[in-house]
């Protein structure tokens, strides 16, 4: 099959759910109309085979992670999706594997349209397989929330829970072992993430900064703590929580607590949101998370400084260092 065949049979649908797109796929450039006065927000995330995903993943999954962790960003700006590209380097064997193609295709284009994201152009090419999306979101200038917004006293949050996908990784790597249905729930969590759009678009003009937890909670926080010139003070118990209500609920009691703790702080590919916001706006960030469905703890503080203390109930510290090198590529 030709590249121009893969493409109209795979990737070409009638772009539905979004006025904004005058042309979809099939000429030289896709024609967008954006509602007058947005800002577009702009974000591109590759992810390559025995980098990001092992050889044999799950096509659908595939499909749908590749553009979730896209989605996750524009989320993270509190930015609407518009449209996205999406570049396929592909081998041999995958670009002549029809099963494989429209797993792939599937699973990309029902997230798609679950969010009113069409494809609306790309490119493929022979190579390693190597899935690039650049995905386009509208938001309201001066509405986006940024990395740089936290300020002193602000309480920190993050939405759903930690550590699942961190979990799952673990036991398919063999690093650990996970009973059967917590597994299941945590593979889910790594392999199928949900792009927290409705709760992003939610906290506009609510949340200080925010950033989605894709390398891990820690990591992730520093960047907002750098963006921002501020430190924070995080409670590990309350991080510990989120895990709680997640996947490894029903069988926390099988996976030791200080495994738990790393997985929940530094574990990558979570998806969540973490934001900070004023305390004066707490009562507006519950009601977010309950209008966008997504449940939202509030984990710590932001402090003078540039340090992230992490706090165990009794006011001990524990080094947060520990856990900055355990990354979803260590
Ligand atoms: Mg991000």
């Amino acid at each position: 099959m030709g590249e121009f065949d893969l493409i109209d049979r795979y990737f070409k649908r009638k772009a539905t759910g979004s006025a904004q797109v005058v042309l979809g796929v099939g000429d030289d450039c896709a024609l967008l109309a954006p509602a007058a006065g947005q800002q577009l927000a702009i974000s591109s995330d590759m992810l390559v085979e025995g980098r990001h995903f092992m050889p044999d993943a799950d096509p659908s999954g595939l499909g749908h992670k590749a553009l979730a962790v896209n989605l996750s960003d524009l989320a993270a700006m509190g930015a609407s999706p518009l449209a996205f590209t999406l570049a396929l380097a592909l081998p041999p064997e995958r670009a002549a594997d029809p099963a494989w193609l429209e797993a792939f295709s599937s699973g990309l284009l029902a997230l798609a349209g679950t969010h009113g994201c069409p494809l609306v152009g790309g490119d493929t090419t022979a190579g390693p397989l190597t899935l690039s999306i650049t995905v386009l979101g509208l938001v309201p200038p001066g509405e986006a929330l940024r990395r740089s917004g936290a300020q002193l006293g602000d309480d920190v949050w993050v939405s759903g829970t930690l550590g699942q996908a961190r979990l799952a990784l673990g036991a398919l790597r063999q690093e650990w072992r996970l009973p059967p249905d917590v597994l299941h729930a945590a593979r889910q969590r790594l392999e199928r993430p949900t792009p927290r759009l409705a709760l992003g678009v939610a906290l506009r003009g609510v949340a200080s900064s925010a950033i989605d937890v894709s390398d891990g909670l820690l990591g992730d926080l520093q960047h907002i703590l750098q963006a921002s010139g501020v430190g924070a003070r995080i409670d590990a118990q309350a991080v510990l929580e989120t895990a709680a209500t997640g996947a490894s609920g029903q069988g926390a009691g099988s996976i030791p607590q200080d495994r738990l703790l790393a997985t929940t702080l530094a574990g990558g590919d979570d998806y969540e949101l973490l934001f900070t916001a004023a305390a004066a706006q707490r009562d507006k960030v519950l009601r977010a998370a309950a209008t966008s469905g997504t449940p939202a703890s509030r984990i710590g503080h932001i402090e003078a400084g540039s340090a992230l203390r992490l706090q165990r109930p009794d006011g001990s510290e524990l080094d947060p260092r520990q856990y900055l090198g355990f990354d979803h590529f260590a």
